[in-house]
């Protein structure tokens, strides 16, 4: 996003990271969504510069960070082929680990659809039981 990832031509050093981003990370003070941003953007595992879930980075290494931030919304999801279907989600919820967005979007569609064939499964089977009286 416009403002959250310096220009690369604009910076050498940490200090100028800071100078040109510390006062943003504002933003994220009020932000629900911290853990998610890292577990979207992935900045240790990106290299990332710039800001993500509250956090200054430089190089995928936090060099400054809001006042309440909690290492539980550093952890990044592990990515695998499965990530993105219901398979994933599993996989990540029996290896005991933080579930990928995508993999949490694959599950909520999968719930969704569940519940919305839910009401069709019932008819059927009130028109099985009419039948067979
Ligand atoms: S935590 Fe992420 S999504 Fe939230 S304001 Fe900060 S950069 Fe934006
Ligand atoms: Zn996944």
């Amino acid at each position: 996003m416009d403002g959250f990832v310096p220009n690369q031509d604009a910076w050498k050093t940490v200090r100028d990271l800071k100078r040109l981003f510390g006062a943003r990370l504002g933003y994220c003070k009020a932000c629900p969504f911290r853990a998610e941003c890292i577990a979207v953007v992935k900045p240790s595992q990106a290299m990332f510069d710039g800001i993500a879930g509250g956090r200054l980075w430089c190089n995928g290494l936090v060099i400054d960070a809001l006042d309440d931030v909690s290492d539980d919304e550093l952890a990044e999801p592990k990515l695998r082929p499965s990530c993105g279907t219901e398979a994933g989600a599993k996989s990540h919820s029996r290896n005991d680990e933080r579930i990928c967005p995508s993999c949490r979007q694959a599950a909520r569609e999968m719930d969704a659809r569940r519940q919305a064939e839910k009401p069709k499964q019932q008819e059927q089977l009130q028109l099985d039981f009419a039948g067979t009286t």
